[in-house]
């Protein structure tokens, strides 16, 4: 089962749970819709690129679509339907007034200039611009893109609308962005992690961690991984990765990936690879890059006893059958990862609002929605001797599920 079969056996194995009909899943499945479109461009050595871009509405019983741009090169029609897929349950798990969306173009950032990334988010924003808005989808980063992205996106759909700073959320500050909207998916991770230590009776504070990818949510997860006392033994980004079984210097290490375009190198540290990551003779186990990296070999490899999904999607599904067989626990994506998106409401709630938050309340607010929801995940899936993703899944369905007869077709 590739990654795009295994979020929907996901659903399954919760509907069959849930006793849902047939002709519900279909429903509920099914994306409301699903937009491709040509993005020509003009390269900076004249010549014309002609992109793919993406988005998928997929659900919006429970208010506006919500979900990230992804840019990358493994962008498809199918990779975009599964993670609007994945927004729907996750907006639903931690009970934010959205439904799910997601979108991207299939292409390679490290090949454009500034210049060619500004052109073809502005082209893509010309050939959405209907589609979305504060009250019926609204966009965020996720891989590839950033506050900067997001910046030249709310500039071009106001050409069309005029103000809407609501439209798009992950802003720049200086653009009607929120405090802590960057570091709030990292962030979100680790006041899981907390939580499902606790439950465990273990604390963070002395554990072992190998943290997968050192982008956004990789970076921040390490810092306030680092600040509550875990020590962060191994980390991969993109190009390499580092590894000091003593702990790694996580302030040093950002700053020496700041300067150096990578982790690799990094003194006082060996070398590691991805395969080794995964790996390592850790506590925790934090996926934070691509999907589907966790296959069924690794799985009966990982030495963690807690993985934590902070990517999207990163297990395939025998993988998960066997961490289920071998009582490792996972946090899933559609909890785990929820803060970014939480943090994107808290922003979209002060944009309609004209009235800024400081970062004490987001940050408090963002702490009581995973607290909570994660509570929540725990007791259902004690209740019902399901699995957390189970459970999570049952959480996220029926709300959804519910929202959707309640208003009728
Ligand atoms: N891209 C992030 C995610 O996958 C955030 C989405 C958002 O803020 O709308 O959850």
């Amino acid at each position: 089962m590739n990654a795009i079969e295994a979020a929907r056996h996901y659903f399954n194995q919760a509907a069959d749970h849930m006793g849902l009909s047939q002709n519900m899943r279909k429903l509920l499945l099914t994306p409301k819709r699903e937009a491709k479109v040509q993005i020509p461009m003009q390269m900076d050595n004249g010549e014309i690129g002609t992109f793919i871009g993406y988005r998928v509405q997929h659900d919006d019983a429970r208010g506006p679509m919500k979900g990230g741009l992804r840019f990358h090169p493994e962008v498809d029609a199918d990779e975009v339907v599964t993670l609007a897929q994945l927004m729907t349950w996750k907006t639903a798990v931690v009970n934010i007034p959205y439904g799910g969306a997601k979108g991207g173009i299939a292409v390679d950032i490290k090949k454009l200039s500034r210049g060619e990334l500004e052109r073809i988010t502005r082209g893509f924003i010309d050939n959405i611009h209907d589609m979305i808005g504060p009250d019926k989808d609204i966009p965020a980063p996720d891989m590839g893109t950033n506050a900067q992205v997001m910046a030249w996106a709310v500039n071009q759909y106001e050409k069309y609308h005029g103000f809407s700073p609501a439209c798009i959320t992950g802003k720049p500050l200086e653009l009607h962005g929120s405090e802590g909207r960057e570091e709030a998916t990292g962030r979100g991770v680790v006041i899981v992690t907390e939580a499902v230590l606790k439950q465990l009776k273990k604390t963070l504070s002395g554990s072992t961690v190998a943290l997968q990818g050192f982008g956004n949510v990789g970076s921040f997860a390490a810092r306030f991984l680092h600040e509550a006392g875990a020590k962060v033994v191994a980390v991969t980004d993109v190009a390499g990765g580092v590894r000091n079984s003593e702990g790694l210097d996580i302030p040093a290490l950002t700053r020496w990936s700041a300067d150096h375009n990578g982790l690799a190198g990094f003194p006082g540290s060996e070398s590691v690879t991805n395969d080794e990551l995964l790996r390592s003779d850790v506590d925790l186990l934090i996926p934070a890059a691509l999907g589907g990296v966790i296959t069924e070999e690794v799985a009966r490899d990982v030495r963690a006893s807690v993985v934590v999904e902070a990517a999207n999607n990163p297990t395939r599904a025998e993988a998960d059958e066997i961490f289920h067989k071998r009582n490792v626990v996972v946090v899933p994506d559609i909890l785990a990862n929820a803060g970014g998106v939480t943090v994107s409401y808290f922003e979209w709630v002060q944009n309609r609002q004209h009235f800024r938050w400081e970062l004490a309340r987001v940050r408090k607010e963002l702490d009581r929605v995973m607290v909570d929801s994660f509570d929540r995940v725990w007791n259902i899936a004690q209740e019902k001797h399901v699995s957390l993703r189970t459970a999570a899944y049952i959480i996220g369905i029926g709300r959804v599920g519910r929202a959707t007869v309640l208003g009728g077709i």
